[in-house]
């Protein structure tokens, strides 16, 4: 009995585990940079900032963990590249990946939607995506195992009004996520997704809220009469998802999607 008790207690340390996040300088990848953290992984993080970047690698060395946070920009093949060579050169492999980095923009029927902002959201949510699991991917080969989570949204399940483009690269990330959890099943690499709700953070601004037109208590009360829990997810409750995708608790899971929204799909 204690035997069994003293696994379901490690069963979610990653302890010796190398992880990383891309958009890690904020919001969702912030909190899953420190919980990988917390969990024992020696974790690499990305993103564009350099000041945030640096901010929050101050505050994981804080609580202890070992991370390194390299710039790069998730639509750049080399920067890519770059950012799993350094992860494998620092720590000598790579465990575990959520592909997190991505935006979204402020609701407008299709027909206002410019080509260029259209190409842009494809960059960073779809061809972002893509780079970072061919690089991965090819590491995670090399060692046999591994685990990739992508951070799609309920907005990669259902259509979101005036959200076209990035509705549609967030079903793309589906369709990624499910093909290759597909080629890679026998070869020791799982592949799953998120799909967070309604998550406070720096992409649900003040600013953000001005641009769509509502101000933050309109929000907050359409968020309490649509969402079934009532209020919106924290970042952390999306983390502590992704690190249980990634432990050995979910050694039998692949090509799954998981919705974190407060029971939002479920109506
Ligand atoms: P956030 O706080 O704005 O974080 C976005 C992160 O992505 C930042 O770290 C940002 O870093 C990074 N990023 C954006 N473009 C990038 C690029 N081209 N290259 C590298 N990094 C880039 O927002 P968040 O809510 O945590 O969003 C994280 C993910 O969750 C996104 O994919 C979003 O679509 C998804 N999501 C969020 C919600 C929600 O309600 N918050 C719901 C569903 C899904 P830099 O600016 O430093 O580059």
């Amino acid at each position: 009995m204690q035997l069994v008790l003293q696994q379901e207690v490690n069963i979610m340390l990653l302890e010796n585990k190398v992880a990383l996040v891309t958009g890690g300088t904020s919001g969702i990848g912030r909190a899953t940079v420190i919980a990988f953290g917390a969990a024992g992984a020696k974790v690499v993080f990305s993103g564009r900032r350099e000041a945030e970047g640096e901010a929050t690698a101050a505050m994981i060395r804080d609580t202890g963990a070992e991370c390194l946070f390299v710039r790069s920009d998730v639509s750049s093949e080399t920067d890519i590249k770059a950012l799993i060579e350094k992860t494998v050169a620092s720590y000598g492999r790579l465990d575990f990946a959520f592909n997190n980095a991505g935006f979204g923009r402020p609701p407008k029927p299709l027909h206002e939607q410019s080509v260029e902002d259209f190409d842009n959201m494809m960059a960073t949510n779809l061809r972002g995506v893509f780079l970072c699991m061919k690089y991965e991917i090819q590491q995670m080969l090399t060692q046999g195992a591994g685990v990739i989570i992508n951070n799609s949204s309920v907005a990669g399940l259902i259509a979101v009004p005036g959200s076209g483009p990035y509705t549609a690269s967030k079903h793309a990330v589906m369709g990624l996520t499910r093909s290759a959890a597909l080629d890679y099943a026998k070869q020791g690499i799982r592949i799953n997704a998120v799909n967070p709700g309604y998550i406070r953070t720096e992409i649900v601004t003040p600013n953000s809220f001005q641009e769509m037109g509502v101000t933050l208590e309109q929000f907050e009360s359409m968020v309490s009469s649509s969402v079934p829990m009532g209020r919106m997810g924290q970042p952390e409750e999306i983390a502590a998802t992704v690190v249980f995708l990634c432990s050995d608790a979910a050694s039998y899971i692949t090509g799954q999607s998981f919705a974190i929204d407060g029971g939002l799909m479920a109506g």
